[in-house]
């Protein structure tokens, strides 16, 4: 991902202060339809999250607890596609509060496992989840008001906002995630060789 577009470039406005001191940026994440594999990948940094407090204030995340946003983001990190209604409005207040939005890992990049459901008309979903189960008690499809609405298909974040740049992997590695946060950080292109993008 050498010389990825908008990331660490001065056209991105993110990372690129002026030569000396570097104020810290602000870093928020978010879990849509993933399995927050990527998040737990992020974590897999180990001690260099002592380096990352010094280049990044947490915002809104998992990772603090912090749920709403007091205001804009220099770097926003999203895992997992859109498969709800309120998939799509996290994502879009996303894209709202941060000034670079990275799509981390195949599930935000392509859908991911979760796509397999995508062909399956949501009629058929709905029967074999909740009525043709063999542990299921109830023929009851859930419809309460306050339920989000499932989409027709696992939706890609790229398809609902404008993403800046992406780190594929399932997950991508510490490695990786490292490397795409300190160099935006540093106001330098991110440079991942292809081959060390894993999907295992
Ligand atoms: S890309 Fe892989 S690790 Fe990340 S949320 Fe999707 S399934 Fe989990």
């Amino acid at each position: 991902m050498s010389g990825t577009p908008g990331i660490g470039s001065r056209e991105s406005g993110v990372g690129s202060r002026a030569s000396g001191q570097r104020p810290k940026l602000t870093l928020a994440t978010t879990s849509l339809a993933g399995c927050f594999g990527c998040h737990m990948s992020f974590l897999d940094i180990d001690e260099r999250i002592l380096e990352l407090v010094q280049l990044y204030d947490l915002r809104k995340s998992p990772l603090d607890d912090l749920k709403t946003f007091t205001g804009m983001c220099d770097v926003g990190l999203v895992e997992g596609g859109c498969c709800n209604t309120h998939n799509v409005h996290v994502l879009r207040e996303f894209r709202t509060h941060c000034r670079l939005l990275v799509s981390v890992g195949q599930c935000a990049i392509t859908g991911g496992l979760p796509a397999m459901r995508n062909g399956i008309p949501l009629a058929e979903l709905f029967a074999e989840s909740y009525q043709k189960g063999p542990t299921l008690d109830t023929a009851l499809i859930p419809s309460d008001e306050d339920l989000p609405m499932i989409l027709d298909r696992i939706y890609p974040c790229h398809e609902v906002v404008k993403v800046d740049a992406f780190l594929p992997g399932c997950p991508p590695s510490a490695e990786i995630i490292w490397e795409a946060l300190s160099a935006i950080a540093e106001g330098r292109p991110i440079d991942i060789p292809y081959r060390d993008f894993k999907f295992d």
